[in-house]
């Protein structure tokens, strides 16, 4: 008796800029899948035909993402090989892909990986800073009040923290980041990865801030910020507690959201007022 073997999901990174990233498996890879589920499928048709890759396309985008996992699945359960490609980089960092891997290992589909490039570890391995521990936040809220809360939250973190911004944003984040980490957080602003106007701005927080308010040139292009952590290892309770705080600041006058905090948290009032 035959026995009935379902196909592979791949998920294939592509460059974040420069097409000679696209790793030798990966272009097999895309190659021989009957399907390429991309993100955009117009972005990403001259990707493939750089490459000579005729494999057809369909769509899979943050939109559509529930709708189109059912006749992908089906046709991975009869056998086929898809791959799954976003716009740039690895699909699923900041970009879809989540729901639709889920579901093929929930149905016992295989899942496997051409892996490669990355904005985030691209930006974190040239920056110079720590990086045995760090966390990646990706897009910050894109409203302002929205965005300062959550930094606020993050502005204790004890990992190297990363995070993505679009250019719309950059000069005003810069901003909040000075005034809500400090200008002298170290710090660095990495811009256009493996483009031709690859930039690394740093050294602190002031810096990139100022150098973002004088400098139009800058606001163009993709960017990855790398910040150090803040230096402190606080207690949990402290830690709970500055959070506890952040979310009721937005509310609350900062005495009584202190007030609260710790009384909710158990930390010292006097290790979140001022915060
Ligand atoms: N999946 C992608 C990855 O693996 O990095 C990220 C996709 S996300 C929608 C796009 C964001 O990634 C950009 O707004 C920027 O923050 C960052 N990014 C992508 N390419 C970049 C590059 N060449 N240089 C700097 N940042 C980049």
């Amino acid at each position: 008796m035959a026995i009935h073997k379902t196909g592979t999901l791949w998920v294939v990174a592509t460059p974040i800029g420069n097409l000679e990233d696209l790793s030798p498996r990966a272009q097999r890879v895309l190659r021989e899948v009957t399907l390429i589920a991309a993100e955009d499928t117009r972005h990403s048709k001259p990707l493939l035909a750089h490459f000579g890759i005729g494999t057809p396309l369909s769509a899979l985008h943050e939109h559509n993402e529930r709708e189109a996992i059912a006749p992908l699945l089906a046709r991975l359960r009869a056998g086929e090989d898809i791959a799954l490609i976003s716009d740039a980089g690895t699909p699923l960092i900041s970009d879809p892909g989540y729901r639709l891997v889920r579901a093929a290992r929930e149905n016992g589909i295989r899942v496997g990986t051409a892996p490669g490039p990355c904005a985030a570890v691209a930006a974190l391995s040239i920056a110079g800073l720590p990086s045995d521990r760090f966390v990646f936040e990706g897009f910050l809220p894109p409203k302002a009040p929205a965005r300062r809360a959550r930094l606020r939250e993050l502005a204790h973190e004890s990992r190297t923290l990363v995070l993505y911004e679009s250019s719309h944003r950059i000069r005003e984040c810069c901003e909040d980041l000075r005034e809500i980490f400090g200008a002298q957080r170290e710090a660095r602003l990495l811009r256009e990865l493996t483009k031709l106007h690859e930039t690394v701005l740093g050294e602190t927080l002031g810096e990139i801030a100022a150098r973002m308010a004088n400098d139009a040139d800058q606001h163009r292009g993709e960017f990855v910020l790398v910040i150090a952590s803040a230096g402190e290892e606080v207690d949990d309770k402290i830690a709970e507690g500055r959070r506890v705080y952040a979310l009721l600041r937005e509310e609350l006058p900062p005495a009584q959201a202190a007030k609260l905090a710790s009384a909710i948290s158990g930390a010292p009032r006097k290790a979140l007022y001022g915060e």
